[in-house]
């Protein structure tokens, strides 16, 4: 094993260690020793997570399918299958929840995913869950996690310029985000973290139920339309998202706004977008 760089013995080169490593905030007032409460912390958040679900029904196969080994650690030699069998459950624990404030709780009590551990906050959503257009971002950043609420950093600053635009408010519009828990250091969520997140965002849109669906930047697009393409490809067509029911939802791609922030070159193709936007949710009055 090669010596770290960093002196461990030096305050700051820990601290700077601990930066690389993406812890860049505090989530607690007091340090949270998880070595010595391995075991304890994952049978407890998942009675935790079965208990918030009991509504009857499926309850008992989803706690048989979140089986994890006698150490508390989840098998993880095959990612593949794991995330298949962590999203067959998921989908089970998101259809068991019949409005949004029931799959908010469900989400809530979700401790599958090692990113809530993490963070400070679930950021579910924000907005308003009647309205005609859903947007959906990638991941929360550090000042979402602080607030448990989407976009409330500077590329939601900027989003509410986008949106203003076209003479919209954010709160006549439905927000959320492709996973619910901010990513240390506010790295790409893993494959493995957007499947665990995806059949909750699924129910979601399918309980939202709007007219038009926003995917912001690469991931959200991806992820929603089950493509391999690049947002530059995506962005400024329209494309279907289809409910379980198979209705077609429009979908319109779009950049996101941190994206913006640091290539401001593309606004012009942003602001094309937020005009078809604007256009179609005039002919769906
Ligand atoms: N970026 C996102 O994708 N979502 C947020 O909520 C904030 C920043």
């Amino acid at each position: 094993m090669s010596k770290s760089q960093y002196n461990t013995n030096n305050a700051y080169e820990v601290l700077i260690w601990q930066l690389e490593a993406g812890i860049d905030h505090c989530i607690g007032d007091e340090p949270n020793n998880r070595f010595n409460k391995k075991t304890e912390n994952l049978e407890s958040t998942e009675k935790k997570a079965v208990v918030e679900i009991n509504n009857g029904d499926n309850f008992q196969s989803i706690e048989n399918n979140k089986k994890v080994g006698n150490m508390g650690l989840i098998d993880a030699s095959n990612s593949q299958s794991l995330i298949d069998i962590g999203s067959a459950s998921d989908n089970k624990l998101a259809l068991s929840s019949k409005s949004l404030e029931e799959l908010e709780a469900v989400v809530r009590g979700f401790d599958d995913c090692a990113l809530k551990k993490t963070s400070a906050n679930t950021v579910f959503s924000s907005g308003n869950s009647g309205s005609p257009v859903m947007f959906v971002g990638e991941a929360p950043g550090a000042d979402e996690d602080k607030e448990g609420r989407p976009f409330v950093g500077a590329s939601g600053r900027l989003f509410d310029k986008m949106l203003a635009s076209i003479g919209i408010i954010r709160d006549e519009v439905y927000l959320t985000n492709t996973i619910y828990w901010r990513p240390p250091g506010n790295r790409p969520p893993t494959s493995l973290e957007v499947a665990q997140c995806l059949p909750f965002l699924q129910r979601q849109i399918e309980l939202v139920r709007p007219d038009i669906l926003v995917p912001l930047g690469g991931l959200a697009a991806q992820t929603l339309l089950k493509v391999d393409l690049g947002i530059t490809l995506l962005r400024g067509q329209w494309h279907e998202y289809a409910l379980p029911d198979k209705t077609k939802i429009l979908t319109l791609p779009m950049f996101h706004p941190a994206y913006l922030l640091r290539s401001p070159v593309h606004k012009r193709e942003a602001w094309r977008d937020m005009i078809a936007l604007s256009q179609k949710l005039s002919q769906k009055q």
